[in-house]
Order: C-alpha cells, then sequence, then structure tokens
C-alpha cells in the first residue's frame, strides 16, 4: 500500500514493470483456458520465459542469470501472482524460485553446466521430489532409498504430490542413503526424468492450481551416476530445511497477492451490485469486512517484507519465516472466502474469478509445510 517498502529499488521496479507488462500481455489473457484444460503449453512459456531472463533473476550471470538479487524474485513472485492463475505461477516459480536456486548453491561446475544453464534458458523443467506417499510433515520417515552399487547408486521408492513432476526433465530427488540414520541419511540427487526405470505414476486431479501438474512419480532401480549427488551425502535433510526457508516465503508472498487480488475483485463488485435499492458497499456490514479484510492483508503484508528484510541481511529468522508463512496463508484463506461471500451466489459460479482464488487459496495452509507443523517450529524454538 502506499510508498514502495524499502526492500525494493529502482531496479525492482523496472524489473516489475517489464515483467509486469509481459505477463498483461502474454499469460494473463490465456490463463482462463489453461486453468479449464487443466494444463498450459509449458515447454512454450518456459522458453519465453527463459528468452526474457526472468528464469534467472537471481542465478549468477555465468550461468545465464542476472544476478539481481532475492528479492528480485520476490518481485517475480509477486507479478506471477498476477497471472490469474496460480496453477502457472506454482509450475514457474517452483523451476525458477526453487528447482535452480538448489543447484545454483549446491551444485558442482558440472551439474551447473547440465541443468543450470538450460534450466534459466527454459529449456528444460525441473521439480522438487520430498513428499511420499507415507512421509509429508514428517520427512525423516521417507523410504526412497538409493543404495551404493560401485561408482553409481540404484534408487527405489516414489514420491507424491511433485510440482512439476509429470512434465519434468529432472527431479532433485531426495533418498536415504543410509536407512539407519533416519533423517541424517537423506542425500538429494539430480534424476534425469529419461533415466530407465523413473515413472509418472500418475497426474493428480486438483481442486485448485488446475493449470499445474503435480504427479505421483515412481523410482524401479533407477541407476544414477556418484556425480549426481547434489550437495554433500548426507546433507540432504539439512539442505532440504535451508531450502523451506525461501519456498515459504514464496507461499507467503503468493498468499498476500491472492489476498490482495480478492480483495481487488470484491470491492469492485461492492460498489457495481445493488441491493434494497443501494449498492452492497453500502451497508455498513460490508464496509467493515472490507476494512477487516484490507488490514489483514496489510498486517501480512508487513511480516513478510520486514523477514524478507531479515532474510537478506542474513540475520536469525526462522521463527519470522515461519511466522510469515502461517499468517499470511490462513489470513489469505480468511480473506479469500469473505471476498467470495461478498459475491453471495455468484462467488459460487465458475464464471467469477473469485472461486478459483478461493480454490488455489485453500494449498497455502498445506504445501511447503503445514500450518501445524510451522506453529510447531515457532513453538519449538520460542520455548527452547
Ligand atoms: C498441490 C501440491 C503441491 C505440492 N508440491 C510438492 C512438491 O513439489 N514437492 C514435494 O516434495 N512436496 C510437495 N507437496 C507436498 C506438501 O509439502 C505436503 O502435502 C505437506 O508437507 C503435508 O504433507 P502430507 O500431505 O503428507 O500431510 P501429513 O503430513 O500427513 O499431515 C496430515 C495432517 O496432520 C497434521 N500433522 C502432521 N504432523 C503433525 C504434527 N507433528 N503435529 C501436528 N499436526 C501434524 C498436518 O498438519 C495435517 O493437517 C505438494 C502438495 C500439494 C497439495
Amino acid at each position: 500500500m502506499g510508498k514502495r517498502h524499502p526492500i525494493f529499488t529502482d531496479e525492482h521496479d523496472m524489473l516489475r514493470h517489464s515483467l509486469r507488462s509481459f505477463i498483461e500481455k502474454e499469460v494473463a489473457p490465456h490463463a482462463e483456458e489453461w486453468e479449464k484444460q487443466g494444463g498450459f503449453p509449458h515447454r512454450e512459456v518456459f522458453k519465453r520465459f527463459g528468452e526474457l531472463g526472468f528464469l534467472g533473476v537471481d542465478i549468477p550471470e555465468q550461468y545465464g542469470g542476472s544476478n539481481a538479487g532475492f528479492v528480485a524474485t520476490i518481485v517475480l513472485a509477486e507479478e506471477m501472482a498476477r497471472c490469474n492463475s496460480s496453477g502457472v505461477a506454482a509450475s514457474l516459480g517452483l523451476h525458477s524460485n526453487i528447482a535452480l536456486p538448489y543447484i545454483a548453491h549446491l551444485g558442482t561446475d558440472e551439474q551447473k553446466e547440465k541443468y543450470l544453464v538450460p534450466g534459466v534458458k527454459g529449456e528444460i523443467i525441473g521439480a522438487l521430489g520430498v513428499t511420499e506417499p507415507g512421509a509429508g510433515s514428517d520427512v525423516g520417515s521417507m523410504r526412497t532409498y538409493a543404495v551404493k552399487d560401485g561408482d553409481s547408486y540404484v534408487i527405489n521408492g516414489s514420491k507424491m504430490f511433485i510440482t512439476n513432476g509429470g512434465i519434468a526433465d529432472f527431479v532433485i530427488l531426495a533418498a536415504k542413503t543410509d536407512r539407519e540414520k533416519g533423517h541424517q541419511g537423506i542425500t538429494q540427487f539430480l534424476v534425469d526424468t529419461k533415466t530407465p526405470g523413473f515413472t509418472v505414476s500418475r497426474d493428480l486431479d486438483k481442486l485448485g492450481w488446475r493449470a499445474c501438474n503435480t504427479a505421483e512419480l515412481a523410482f524401479e532401480d533407477v541407476r544414477v551416476p556418484k556425480s549426481a549427488i547434489l550437495g554433500e551425502e548426507e546433507s540432504g535433510f539439512y539442505n532440504i530445511m535451508i531450502h523451506f526457508q525461501e519456498e515459504r516465503l514464496y507461499m507467503a508472498v503468493g498468499a498476500v497477492c491472492e489476498a490482495q487480488r480478492a480483495l481487488d475483485l470484491a470491492i469492485e463488485y461492492s460498489k457495481e451490485r445493488v441491493q434494497f435499492g443501494r449498492a452492497i458497499a453500502k451497508f455498513q456490514v460490508t464496509r467493515h469486512k472490507i476494512a477487516d479484510m484490507a488490514t489483514e492483508i496489510e498486517a501480512a503484508r508487513q511480516i513478510v517484507y520486514n523477514t524478507i528484510r531479515l532474510y537478506v541481511e542474513q540475520e536469525p529468522c526462522q521463527v519470522e519465516v515461519a511466522m510469515c508463512k502461517l499468517f499470511a496463508c490462513e489470513m489469505a484463506a480468511r480473506v479469500i472466502n469473505q471476498a467470495l461471500q461478498i459475491f453471495g451466489g455468484y462467488g459460487y459460479m465458475m464464471e467469477y474469478p473469485i472461486q478459483r482464488l478461493w480454490r488455489d487459496s485453500r494449498i497455502g495452509p498445506i504445501g511447503g509445510g503445514t500450518s501445524e507443523i510451522q506453529r510447531e517450529i515457532i513453538g519449538r524454538l520460542l520455548l527452547q
């Protein structure tokens, strides 16, 4: 609201401006159709984003990125939220803001050449495989195993709810390399999806994020070389937790943007819709609802921006990140529910975009660590 927040600079404004005009012209007009189809022309869209340099805003220049820093990726996340399809935003965001940074931070030179360079160009698509059918919040209980065999590893197991899983060229896969060590025995591998033994078991049908592919994956005697290990052996759990920080901030940013969009739609509608001889915006109940929604959004926005500032300044902020994820995602679900209420019966109709925001926002308190897990993190750290 109002003045630009101090985390943003003129360079960020320029990036925002070019992203906004591109998204308004080339992405948003197709969102409705892609949501209905349950998919989008991912190869074409990823390449276009790559061509324009939007997939590597925080990737070093030597790998084709623009090295513009973490806040630039927040600008990308905010502008993507305006594309009218949280599914498309999730697919691209998972690749550019989650999968590629893993490789930039942890990859060897060889891995960076192989995945980061074409990944930034949008020529290949990444996925992150952590969750399993039997291991969600309890990451350490995963049962995908990678057994050492000479100079390679043989992987068996399955992964669940994997964003981009059915369209990806590579998966950053978490597997146990030591069964006895629990979460400390997890190693991450870069697995090409063309490797024999990899299959997409099924594409999942979802309540929201309809344009985004989410799949269950199977690994049956998938053999990868030792050089496919990402980062240190058995440092997987630690790396996942570190990268969760950024994922949770992106989810919080996305939630604020979705809630803002819902509020904007509700304000517009409430001024037009006439009942009992006056616009429903004239009822004090509606005005107060709108005031509460706007206040909640602003509170979430400020805690999110403040935490981003702490994060980029490398201040300890694990508690604050969990608070952002918890508060912003639950706030968005509440606010969007109220926005839908303002639309009355029209809010329940598929032809009005508010229903999509309502469906899409439901993932917020679930994905990237549930609200309950965020409360556990906050409570545990405060009670230490
Ligand atoms: C659309 C979508 C996309 C996703 N994308 C990816 C992806 O790309 N990669 C990936 O690896 N994963 C992905 N996930 C998985 C997501 O991270 C998990 O769904 C999430 O971590 C929760 O795991 P779960 O679904 O198994 O639920 P569970 O862990 O089984 O939880 C079920 C319920 O129990 C509660 N619960 C569990 N443990 C505790 C506890 N200790 N204390 C209190 N309550 C608890 C939970 O909060 C929840 O309410 C995605 C999920 C969805 C829905």
